[in-house]
């Protein structure tokens, strides 16, 4: 079916409209009329080309929330009218080890939802940048009925890449944790981190952020440009999330950990971070990535943030600002995620 959408032709041209085609609904398959999608700085790695690897016309956006419009035939989790979000993957090979263990975003085969091969269409996928999406039920969540719609989409990324490694480091009741970067992801992170008792200490390098940082939640919060006022935490973290998509000093923030702690990166900068060893030897503490999270652990999230009434703070935005909107990412000026109103490409097609 022909389907608005919005995308990027070539990694330096804005993003534009551009017409698509979603496939006829399979048996399995849910037919979602997109009402929000967020927009995540891995939209504009991916559209401006900077990760290498984009196929183009290229259109973003893996934090989507619509309504059902249509069922197939064998579709057991959602009816028409149903509220409905998708993440960052529509399918995967369902049978590797990794998709066994609930991780299919670890799966040799994930089909992201953009930006990865379609075997329906024989050429890419396309995000939520569009009035429309066809999916696969295994890989469409349930949304909690008590949370306001546009204000969930960024948990369909930034929640679950948050959420993830906090819970597979097991962050619990009265630990320190820290939270690096003050963005779409780190927002999130400050809210689940508090959820989960944690006394959570945000690091910012933008000054104008550190009311928005405590009024999240945060018990500290921390200028790291001032090396003055990251001392006191030598040695106290037991975790730190390292949410910043620049080039930037990780050592910095190993020193805070103390034995035995971890730092999961989940930024993703394009240029590579550079380690001194000796930040980790000493206090054999260690450095790991993650990548967003299950299905079955977004569903999990998406629960536990309907129990705590977690919501991303959201500006929501026509589509026609989506350019806009990614020169403010750059310049960190996204309080605290920007969400597009799709009915915006509705009107203007
Ligand atoms: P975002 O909203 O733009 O937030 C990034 C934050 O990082 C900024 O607000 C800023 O916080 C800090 N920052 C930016 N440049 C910096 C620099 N040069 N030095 C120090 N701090 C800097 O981005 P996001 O959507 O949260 O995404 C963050 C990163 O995570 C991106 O690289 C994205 O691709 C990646 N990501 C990874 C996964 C995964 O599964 N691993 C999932 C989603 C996104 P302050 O102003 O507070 O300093
Ligand atoms: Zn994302
Ligand atoms: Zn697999």
């Amino acid at each position: 079916m022909k389907t608005n959408a919005y995308a990027a032709q070539n990694a330096t041209s804005p993003l534009a409209p551009f017409d698509i085609q979603r496939r006829a609904l399979g048996q399995h398959d849910v037919a979602i009329e997109i009402l929000y999608c967020g927009v995540c700085h891995s939209d504009l790695h991916t559209a401006r080309g900077e990760w290498g690897g984009t196929s183009y016309p290229c259109v973003p956006g893996h934090e989507i929330i619509g309504r059902v419009v249509e069922v197939g035939a064998s579709v057991q989790k959602f009816k028409a009218g149903d509220t409905a979000g998708v993440g960052c993957m529509v399918d995967s090979c369902r049978t590797c080890d990794n998709c066994k263990d609930d991780l299919e975003q670890f799966c040799d085969n994930t089909v992201f939802t953009y930006n990865s091969p379609d075997k329906h269409t024989n050429g890419i996928t396309y995000g939520g940048y569009s009035e429309r999406i066809v999916a696969d039920e295994a890989f469409v969540l349930k949304v909690p009925s008590n949370l306001d719609l546009a204000a969930t989409a960024p948990l369909l990324c930034a929640g679950i890449t948050t959420y993830s490694p906090m819970h597979y480091h097991n962050v619990t009741k009265g630990q320190k944790v820290g939270i690096v970067g003050l963005g779409g992801l780190g927002h999130m992170g400050v809210k689940i981190a508090k959820a989960m008792g944690a006394h959570v200490v945000v690091f910012t390098t933008s000054s104008n952020k550190v009311e928005d940082a405590k009024r999240l939640g945060a018990d500290e919060v921390v200028n790291s440009k001032n090396a003055d006022e990251m001392k006191p935490h030598l040695n106290t973290f037991h975790f730190i999330l390292d949410t910043v998509s620049a080039q930037h000093d990780i050592n910095a923030y190993l020193l805070l950990l103390k034995r035995d702690g971890n730092l999961t990166q989940v930024g993703v900068p394009p240029e590579p971070l550079s380690l001194n060893v000796g930040s980790l030897v000493f206090g054999r503490r260690s450095l790991s990535g993650s990548l967003i999270g299950g299905i079955k652990e977004t569903q999990e999230m998406l629960d536990f943030c309907g129990e705590h009434n977690i919501t991303s703070d959201i500006e929501l935005i026509p589509i026609q600002k989506i350019n806009e909107a990614y020169d403010r990412l750059v310049k960190n000026d996204v309080k605290y995620r920007f969400v597009i109103d799709m009915a915006s490409l509705k009107s203007a097609s």
